[in-house]
């Protein structure tokens, strides 16, 4: 048989990141007006991208507001040295996510990890505006706005067979990734869809349990 590549894809808020840090970035300037926002994405009533838009409507702040507010955010636990090993091992880490490069960006900067490759939406602050930019083709997906299934898709596409696809995630907006990846870590909403849907995904809680299953599986070692 042959011999598979791996490739890991990863979702960033409340996955590589503890908490949702996109999420409560609006809440925290929009003063919860984005709460009902939210749960109509939830649903399925509107698009990512539209959820995005009219959020980024309802805040007013500086770049330096936004920054100083991220300090309190982390890593999920494990995340820095788990993709520390996976290097050493040669295995391409991407982060894709359906939030905006601003505080992405910024997160990973503060924890010495600029160089992970992203794929995400974009924002740009101006007099207190923040402005959105979708730079990403979706195949045809009407849901996200940078959707992970197409971000998947676009780097195994050539040559799928070739890969094993590994994408790790937390919420309604990793759905697109499943008819993508060949192996998944679910947890919180990303979980209870993939329960509901019969697809096959394995919990996790944090990375040192993605960790020691690929240790286990025989894709690191030593
Ligand atoms: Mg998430």
């Amino acid at each position: 048989m042959e011999k598979h590549r791996t490739i890991i894809f990863s979702d960033f808020d409340g996955t590589f990141t503890k908490k949702d840090i996109g999420y409560r970035l609006f809440r925290h300037f929009s003063q919860g007006r984005n709460i009902p926002l939210v749960e109509q994405w939830k649903k399925g009533l509107i698009s990512s991208r539209d959820c995005l838009l009219e959020e980024a409507a309802m805040i007013s702040a500086t770049l330096e507001e936004i920054h100083l507010f991220l300090e309190t955010f982390n890593l999920s636990p494990g995340a820095a040295d788990f993709y520390k090993t996976i290097k050493r091992h040669n295995i391409p880490f991407y982060i894709v996510s359906d939030g905006l490069d601003i505080y992405l960006e910024h997160v990973l900067r503060k924890h010495g990890l600029d160089e992970i490759e992203f794929f995400c939406n974009r924002g740009t602050v101006k007099d207190r505006q923040l402005k959105l930019n979708f730079p990403y083709d979706n195949d045809g997906c009407m849901r996200c706005g940078c959707c992970k299934g197409a971000r998947i898709n676009d780097f195994v596409k050539s040559d799928r067979s070739a890969w094993e696809v590994i994408f790790i995630g937390d919420g309604l907006s990793d759905i697109c990734a499943v008819p993508h990846a060949d192996i998944l870590f679910a947890r919180g909403d990303f979980l209870d869809y993939c329960r509901a849907k019969n697809v096959m995904a394995i919990e996790y809680e944090n990375f040192f349990d993605i960790f020691r299953y690929l240790e286990g599986s025989g894709h690191i070692s030593g």
